[in-house]
């Protein structure tokens, strides 16, 4: 490997200077789960490898899914490729990265606005596509999730399960740098740079405001729902066809188990549970623009509908915050349902496709697909670069995941029982004691609030950061040395995303909350009268190197959605 002019680079950090210089075998546009995994693919068969993302790791669809780890049971009679896929990825995904999966199982059940045909369907199905599938009675699912709707009339059990994608994309980072690879968020590619009909590498722009350009023998477009706008970068054509989807979260665990019905994919008919909360989902809708989308009402009460056929009294319950994604949906002629577009992968060879060489392209797939994702497209990079390197991915655990246990409930709370008078605890419902948030602070550079809640799930509790952010902020003043009025940007900015996902369910007990916390930060601290710096730049991060990330996908802010 030639390495690069600006050393900083290498480190994930930011150079000194206004435009820095890099050079590898395997260059990696996106950080959600696809681009982290053949990071660490294609780092592990030795490539050098360096991933830019334009934001931090983990905040494109990534951030924002359902949390399932699929059976494939959802795909069985629909989609019976997509289905064999997420068997075996979920197969291999409980023995090498067991510490971000809950084992929680998964149940589809008839409801009665089900088409009662679908069920023998559906058992044939798994049965063809190798998913384990057992018939319970009735009884015996009622006892297992007393909450499900009683009026269900089959339930089939399959191996389903909730995978953390935060700590999914922390550890594969972690282990790619292990490995070599440098990992560069917050540098958004802004070039693809050509030398004729070869792609030569890219520019992205630097969070202090600089230019990198880098130098790859091959690029790797990882980029989801944003692969089109990066292969138009190159002169290629993508079709995606961005399907937005929305989830719900009540603020109990409601199920166990994660909960489907029955029935051909559908909106709405899957309950996850997540850590201490349920959360209903999704909704498919073609969208044009994968950073700018709206969550409607009707989108809200359709899924608390949606949720009050699997479990009654769910829509009266308290929700907490709602958010969305953008499925990154490929499929040459684009159909006009986007639940018709197949979920397995697809591995684009601009050089077949465009007579581009140089430039690959991963899409499509699921969450639960993304190391197969990263394999098949690593074993690409090798017929391109003319070498034969076996992936080891399906074989060598992820860090933290040695041990093959699976996450458990209540973990953090017995680690707080522990040390229970030992230490200050700034987030009382998510348990996140001070050590651990400075720990965090001082790892980045720069941090925003966001990025330390996505790390910590700092905020993300009940009262969605009344109580934690105003220490959190004062924290932050004091490590990082910021002005009165950058940190109360801060502040503001976190709000603000939160606000987001909040105000569209307002009602009961949650509204009683949102109004406590007006009163916290308007009422006491007068936020949006205090003197306020320019939105502060974040800036880059190693993956961390200590502890596990504690964390949860799904209560991602809406992001750009209003
Ligand atoms: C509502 C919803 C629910 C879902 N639920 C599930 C589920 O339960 N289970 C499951 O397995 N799958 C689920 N999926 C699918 C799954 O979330 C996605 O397939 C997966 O997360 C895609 O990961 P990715 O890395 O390919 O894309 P992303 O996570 O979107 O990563 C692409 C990255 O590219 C970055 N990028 C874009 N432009 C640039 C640029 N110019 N420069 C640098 N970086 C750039 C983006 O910031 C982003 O971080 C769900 C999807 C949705 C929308």
């Amino acid at each position: 490997m030639e390495e690069g002019r600006d050393p900083d680079v290498r480190l994930g950090r930011v150079g000194a200077t206004a435009s820095a210089a890099a050079e590898c075998e395997v260059l990696v546009i996106g950080g959600g789960t696809t681009g982290v995994g053949v990071a660490r693919d294609a780092a592990m068969r030795g490539f050098s490898v360096i991933l830019v993302e334009r934001g931090d790791l983990a905040t494109g669809t990534t951030g924002r899914f359902h949390g399932l780890l699929h059976s494939g049971g959802r795909y069985a009679v629909k989609d019976p490729q997509a289905a064999r896929e997420c068997i075996g990825e979920n197969v291999i995904l409980r023995r090498i990265a067991s510490d971000c999966i809950e084992d929680t199982g998964g149940l589809f059940v008839t409801t009665p606005i089900d088409n009662p045909d679908y069920a023998d369907r559906f058992v044939v199905a798994c049965q063809d596509t190798g998913i384990p599938v057992e018939e319970i009675p009735v009884a015996e699912a009622l006892r297992r999730e007393p909450r499900l709707n009683p009026r269900i009339t089959r339930a089939f059990v399959v191996p389903d399960a909730t995978i953390d994608a935060w700590k999914t994309v922390w550890t594969c980072a972690r282990s790619a740098t292990d490995y070599g690879a440098r990992i560069l968020p917050y540098h958004e590619v802004i070039t693809v740079t050509r030398d004729g009909d070869r792609v030569t590498g890219i520019v992205a722009s630097r969070p202090d405001g600089g230019q990198v350009q880098i130098r790859a023998q091959v690029t790797v477009n990882a980029a989801g729902a944003w692969g089109g706008r990066i292969a138009a970068l190159a002169g290629c054509q993508v079709q995606i066809s961005p399907g937005k989807g929305i989830m719900v979260a009540a603020n109990h665990r409601l199920v166990q188990t994660v909960v489907n019905r029955c029935e051909m994919p559908a909106d709405g008919d899957i309950l996850v549970p997540i850590r201490t909360v349920s959360v209903i989902g999704t909704t498919d809708i073609p969208t044009e623009d994968p950073d700018h989308w709206e969550i409607t009402r009707a989108e809200i009460n359709q899924m608390l509908e949606s949720g009050e056929n699997l479990v009654p009294g769910f829509a009266a319950g308290r929700m907490m915050r709602v958010w969305g994604g953008v499925r990154p949906l490929f499929q040459d002629d684009a159909p006009a349902e986007t639940r018709d577009v197949t979920r397995a992968h697809a591995v684009l060879d601009h050089r077949k496709r465009d007579g581009v060489a140089g430039f690959l392209t991963i899409t499509g797939g699921k969450l639960c697909t993304f190391r197969l994702m990263a394999q098949d497209v690593v074993d690409a990079v090798c017929i391109v670069l003319g070498t034969t390197r076996a992936s080891r991915t399906a074989d060598e655990p992820l860090p933290d995941s040695q041990g093959h246990h699976f996450y458990q409930l209540g973990s953090r709370l017995a680690e707080r029982e522990a040390s229970l008078l030992d230490e200050q605890l700034i987030c009382e419902c998510e348990l996140v004691r001070r050590g651990r948030l400075e720990a965090e602070m001082g790892r980045r550079p720069a941090p925003s609030l966001d990025d330390l809640r996505r790390a910590l799930r700092l905020g993300m509790g009940p009262c969605q950061g009344g109580f934690c952010m105003f220490r959190a902020t004062g924290i932050l003043h004091q490590m990082k040395h910021l002005s009165a009025a950058e940190a109360d940007q801060a502040l503001m900015a976190f709000l603000e995303e939160r606000w987001k996902g909040v105000y569209p369910l307002l009602h009961s007990d949650q509204l009683r909350q949102a109004w406590l916390d007006d009163w916290i930060f308007q009422g006491v601290l007068d936020v949006e009268h205090l003197p306020q710096a320019a939105p502060a730049q974040p800036q880059g991060t190693e993956p961390p190197q200590t502890q596990p990330q504690e964390t949860e996908p799904q209560e991602t802010p809406t992001g750009r959605a209003t």
